[in-house]
């Protein structure tokens, strides 16, 4: 089913939804010069909605453009208010929310420096990306034969459209085999990162997550580790390899759209003795409390709708 929805925010105009289009030859279609950010927004107990971590978002979107030479030519604070006018727009009380800059119709070649950068941003209702049995019980992961971007090969730090082929191919084949999400390597074969989300695993009370090396720098990572410190779990953010992976008591993904899913299987292993682990269990439902606004101590990660 196509996705649908009220209102998107394209150039500073709050138009239809199916207005918003681009012409077949816009420069980020055919080289993936394109970024984007994921961002969700909440409902809370108390009948107001907020955004996750508005700012950090925000930050990295601008950040996206900097790295790649296509700075976004808007202001911060025009940004984040058109993206809380986005969600006002389209009456959603809860929802995923997309930016996209990207590069427009102009100069065909690679070289294009004088092309229009756009900026779109779209809200739609998005329930749990791995699916709700996935967030309640774990999924079942595979190691792609698909390596991660080199550093020097991609920005890896920037969530660049072009990147994703990458995920695309590796999400795609252990999709087909049957599994879940991809865990992918990076080239010098430690673990990297899922297809589109972080990697966590635990012994006991010590956690690791994979340094930000060659990772997209998560900001629901940063918010678990920040969590996890908090609740005097010992986190350190080291490489480490795929029988360590095996061998972990609990593993889990980090990211907006699959929040913090638990892994019940790595290549037909099953993780740990139950799933989720006592670790998961209380950084998702302490994870969950935050966002949902149960949590006044985190409430400066909430931008109020
Ligand atoms: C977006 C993304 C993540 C998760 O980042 P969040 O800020 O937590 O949403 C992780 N890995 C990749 C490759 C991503 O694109």
């Amino acid at each position: 089913m196509a996705l649908t929805g009220k209102k998107i925010w394209l150039d500073g105009e709050m138009m239809d939804w199916d207005k918003a289009k681009v012409h077949v030859l816009t420069h980020a279609l055919h080289y993936g010069t394109g970024y984007f950010e994921g961002i969700r927004c909440y409902a809370l107990e108390d009948g107001r909605s907020a955004v996750f971590r508005l700012d950090e978002h925000v930050r990295r979107l601008f950040d996206s453009g900097k790295i790649l030479g296509f700075p976004l030519p808007r202001s911060f604070e025009e940004i984040k208010k058109a993206i809380l006018d986005v969600v006002r727009a389209n009456g959603l009380k809860e929802c995923y929310i997309r930016p996209i800059a990207f590069v427009g119709l102009g100069e065909m070649g690679l070289y294009a420096p004088d092309n229009p950068i756009h900026i779109a941003i779209a809200a739609w209702s998005w329930g749990a990306y791995l699916g709700d049995d996935g967030i309640k019980n774990g999924i079942r992961a595979k190691v792609s034969s698909y390596t991660r971007h080199h550093v020097n090969v991609m920005m890896t730090k920037s969530k660049v459209s072009g990147n994703y082929i990458n995920s695309v191919l590796a999400k795609s084949e252990v999709k087909n085999a049957g599994y879940d999400e991809a865990i992918m390597l990076d080239p010098d074969g430690y673990v990297a990162e899922a297809s589109g989300e972080n990697i966590f695993i635990a012994r006991g009370r010590r956690i690791k997550t994979t340094p930000l090396t060659s990772i997209l720098a998560g900001i629901t990572r940063d918010s678990v580790v920040e969590l996890a410190r908090d609740k005097g779990y010992e986190v350190v953010e080291e490489r480490f390899t795929r029988d360590e992976l095996y061998t972990a008591d609990e593993a889990f993904f980090t990211g907006t759209a699959a929040e913090l899913t638990p892994i019940r299987e790595v290549d037909n292993r099953k993780v740990g003795e139950r799933c989720p682990g006592p670790a998961t269990h209380e950084l998702q439902s302490a994870f969950f409390d935050i966002i949902k606004g149960k949590d006044k101590k985190y409430s400066r990660w909430l931008a109020y709708v």
